[in-house]
């Protein structure tokens, strides 16, 4: 993967940069501008473009020259039009953070082993966020100059400290009346402590719940440890009452994969199948909030989970193909930052770092961190990244020095290793988790997880969109439109 700049004579050659893709086809050479643009060339194809052999006027020539590849000196500047499709694609960074976090308990029901260090005991005092600090928080959300904001509750269990999230609710949707932004509200819980109530006032105020369904009774029984050993059952019974109550679209779930869940993709997909959900997440476990003992049993090489991740969207293209819409969120992010001229605002796939610039945690003790992650780096004895307390206004915690730090670490194109990849365009920084798995913000992309995990993502996403069949390019479209397949048809595609 190289960077080129051509300095002589004929067209001129934009910067861009190239990578071996692998898979059966000639075009064997994926080629990215910053832009976002791409084409398959073959070797030679490659090969007369750099030495700028390629004869004008032919389909290749022209090609080249619309998406930015080339320019001719005397014709077009090129440049004003590279400069809008750079500033579409990093749009997110006129905004302030859109997505805020409110931590209002750490308590919970479960005794999940991958989350030892983000939970309390049920009955455990102290863990709960107080009233004062809810308030500053709410000011600390309307400092943020974004349009579009998204309040999200997570804990522990939220739903055990209802009172805070109707507080901070009521408190927002007052403020809203002047504000006048796009709100959305999220409540991320297991369900197990909805009753009437919060059902009403979720059905009041449009409130959205974001629910853990990791697959079927015994996996996610097995995952999720509750005294009762029902945590799959109280679950699924709390999706049918927000569906009955709010609808169907009202309730979405996330799968946390641990080792004994690779083993079983069809399963996992056949539950969500079951329970016509029409999104799954099949996201790697995080190197957050283990105990060391738990890590050896529940940990597993990247390199497991991409078999894994490759057995499973194999069979999701086929059950979609069969008529079963079922969505792999992450992949749609991808393919959106592919496919699409604008970046999907998604956290980790920002460039620069969406973490502090596009989200802010607010924890129940009245601290402030840019990630959920950070957050739990905390509880794992590693303070460094915890921006401030919901008391200082946004412009300091924004300027603090854990913010300055990843900022240092958090533009992707600026990274060894990233700088010269093609997949940049559409990949992310993610300073957290290389500072979270490698004790630097920065990383080395060679051992990275981060990167393995988005190279093969994405270089797969590639070889599918160059040489899958009609029907697997119709349903990643429809996933990226989130529309059913009977409703796309296949547009000239680029590349
Ligand atoms: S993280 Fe890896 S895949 Fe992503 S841009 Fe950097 S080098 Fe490329």
């Amino acid at each position: 993967m190289t960077q080129l700049i051509a300095m002589q004579g004929g067209y001129r050659l934009l910067p861009f940069r190239f990578m071996r893709l692998g898979g059966q086809s000639s075009r064997e050479i994926l080629v990215t501008t910053d832009t976002g643009e791409y084409i398959f060339l073959s070797e030679e194809q490659l090969r007369a473009l750099v030495d700028r052999q390629l004869r004008p006027g032919t389909a290749l020539y022209k090609d080249l020259l619309a998406r930015h590849f080339i320019y001719e000196p005397d014709g077009h500047d090129p440049l004003p039009e590279m400069a809008a499709q750079y500033l579409s694609r990093k749009d997110f960074l006129k905004q302030g953070p859109a997505l805020h976090l409110f931590v209002t308990t750490l308590r919970c029901n479960h005794t999940c082993q991958y989350c030892q260090v983000s939970r309390a005991p049920l009955g455990g005092a102290g863990h709960d966020m107080s009233e004062m600090d809810a308030r500053h928080a709410v000011s600390r959300m309307f400092e943020s100059s974004s349009d579009v904001l998204t309040v999200e509750f997570q804990g522990g269990e939220p739903l055990l400290a209802f009172p805070r999230i109707r507080q901070i609710v009521e408190e927002v949707v007052e403020r809203n009346s002047r504000e006048k932004r796009n709100v959305q509200f999220v409540i991320t819980s297991t369900l197990h402590h909805l009753d009437e109530s919060i059902l009403d006032f979720a059905a009041t105020h449009r409130i959205q719940f974001s629910t853990s369904l990791d697959g079927p009774a015994a996996l996610h029984n097995a995952n999720r440890p509750t005294p009762t050993r029902d945590a799959y059952e109280r679950t699924v019974e709390g999706i049918h009452r927000v569906r009955a109550r709010l609808g169907t679209d009202a309730v979405s779930a996330l799968t946390t994969l641990t080792a004994r869940s690779l083993e079983q993709p069809e399963a996992i997909i056949d539950e969500y199948v079951r329970q016509g959900l029409s999104s799954i997440s099949l996201r790697p476990l995080s190197p957050y909030g283990f105990a060391t003992k738990s890590a050896q049993r529940l940990a597993y090489p990247m390199a497991r989970y991409l078999a894994f991740y490759h057995r499973a969207l194999d069979y999701l293209l086929a059950l979609n193909s069969q008529g079963t819409y079922l969505v792999e969120s992450y992949t749609a992010l991808l393919l959106n930052n592919v496919l699409t001229p604008f970046s999907s605002g998604y956290v980790d796939l920002r460039s620069p770092l969406g973490a502090g610039l596009g989200a802010l945690v607010y924890n129940y003790d009245g601290d402030v961190y840019p990630s959920d992650e950070a957050r739990m780096l905390v509880e794992m004895g590693e303070k460094g990244l915890r921006l401030g307390n919901v008391q200082q206004p946004l412009h300091e915690l924004l300027a603090s020095p854990a913010m300055q730090l990843l900022l240092a670490s958090g533009v992707a194109e600026t990274l060894p290793g990233c700088n010269d990849c093609a997949l940049v365009p559409y990949c992310g920084s993610d300073p957290i988790e290389h500072y979270a798995r490698q004790g630097d913000p920065v990383g080395h992309r060679a051992f990275s997880a981060f990167c393995q995990k988005n190279m093969e993502l994405l270089r797969h996403l590639f070889v599918l969109l160059r040489d899958g069949s009609e029907e697997t390019q119709r349903i990643l479209l429809s996933w990226l439109s989130r529309r059913s397949l009977a409703d796309v048809s296949l547009p000239g595609y680029r590349g």
